[in-house]
């Protein structure tokens, strides 16, 4: 199974700003002075020993994760990153026609703005089949392709399948099962298992009650997951300040992670006030707070950024 994220960022789209370029320029420069640099190969070592969020950016496309398999390719969440996947999905399939399934969390904007922009949606060749447990999905994304909106109204091709709670859903070598979320109207967290993995998605999730009881539903879907992608859009502070507002952060997703017998854990949904230093600052303070905490534990910790891959 094959992880790609194609947009990690929470809320809305959050492209990097000249300045913040620019700052990672100079403290480039800064840090090769006096560093010899006269072949290509030592320029190379020198910018992959940089501090990563100077040389990497997390990313500003917002929701959308690619998971392919050898008999089935899925998408999670249709965000702004979807475009780019489907730019290159029409390279990789070189006019073939494409299946694909797409499971969708809820519908705020941040998770379904990038359909009208899905160029092979466009072409009836194609298909693609929607997934949620919301009744009236369909509804939601033709109001988002309303002609006041968007010059196309929403391709007559794409299918819909409500899902229900507690029930499987397989599709080629998958089991699916998808699990309510305490998020402002609503959001769905959904397991994927094969024969020899497993990922959880629990994106646009708030855990304000952390009681034994309360968690054990969370704890039982997340359980012993290869991957759990997880809502941390928020610092600790933030959080508290934000109640209400949906979104979790680092240390409780490494509590629930470590309860669950997660393997590694993907943090997710980033704040678009948080630029890349602080982002992987907060990554750095999630390692030291799992290490402090449980230094015995084996649990892997990383941003999900664009662009990264995962092989499970
Ligand atoms: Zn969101
Ligand atoms: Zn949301």
């Amino acid at each position: 199974m094959q992880i790609k994220f194609w947009g990690a960022r929470g809320s809305i789209a959050t492209p990097l700003t000249n300045t913040e370029l620019t700052a990672k320029i100079q403290a480039a420069v800064k840090r090769s002075i006096n560093v010899e640099l006269s072949t290509d190969k030592k320029v190379s070592e020198f910018v992959k020993n940089l501090p990563v969020h100077i040389r990497q950016t997390v990313g500003g496309e917002t929701a959308c994760i690619e998971i392919r398999t050898d008999r089935c390719l899925l998408i999670l969440d249709a965000g702004t990153g979807i475009r780019r996947l489907g730019m290159d999905l029409l390279d990789r399939f070189a006019g073939q026609p494409i299946d694909a399934h797409i499971l969708m969390t809820h519908t705020h904007w941040d998770h379904i703005s990038g359909i009208p922009f899905f160029v092979p949606g466009m072409n009836p060749d194609n298909h693609f089949t929607f997934y949620s447990p919301f009744d009236d999905l369909k509804e939601r994304l033709k109001l988002q392709q309303r002609y006041e909106y968007f010059p196309a109204p929403l391709p007559a091709t794409y299918k819909f399948v409500r899902l229900k709670e507690q029930k499987t859903l397989k599709i080629g070598d998958l089991s699916i099962q998808t699990l309510p979320l305490n998020h402002p109207s609503g959001s769905y967290s959904y397991r994927i298992d094969s024969n020899d993995t497993s990922v959880v998605y629990a994106t646009d999730s708030e855990y304000q009650n952390l009681s034994v009881e309360s968690m054990k539903p969370f704890i039982d879907f997340f359980q012993n997951a290869e991957l759990l992608i997880f809502d941390a859009q928020y610092t600790m502070l933030e959080n508290i300040e934000k109640e209400n507002w949906g979104h979790s952060n680092v240390f409780t997703g490494i509590d629930m992670a470590l309860k669950a017998g997660v393997k590694k854990l993907a943090f997710i949904h980033h704040e678009p006030a948080y630029d890349d230093e602080k982002l992987w600052d907060i990554l750095q303070k999630a390692r030291e707070y799992l290490k402090i905490n449980k230094p015995e534990s084996k649990l892997e910790l990383d941003l999900a950024v664009e662009g990264l891959t995962i092989t499970l």
